[in-house]
């Protein structure tokens, strides 16, 4: 009796068996996604850091006239 294990991706059962080269994944579309998956997660991180190097003054000035823009109380003393 073959093993059975849920495929990372969508849960299904997927056979453990030498003909599934997919495995554990029960496809390929699975095993692709899972890998896309990982690719953005990587994607993700190296934003922030890449980010951090690039802060100039015109984006601080962006946010300040952005938080500006939503405390209007901050701009119109009484
Ligand atoms: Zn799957």
């Amino acid at each position: 009796m073959p093993l059975k294990v849920p495929c990372p991706t969508c849960n299904k059962d997927v056979l453990w068996q030498p003909e599934n080269t997919f495995r554990p994944f029960c496809s390929k579309r699975c095993q692709l996604i899972d890998l896309g998956e990982w690719a953005d997660e990587g994607h993700k991180i190296s934003q922030p850091i890449q980010g951090a190097t690039q802060v100039t003054e015109e984006m601080l000035d962006a946010l300040e006239d952005e938080f500006l823009q939503h405390n209007k109380f901050f701009v119109e003393p009484e």
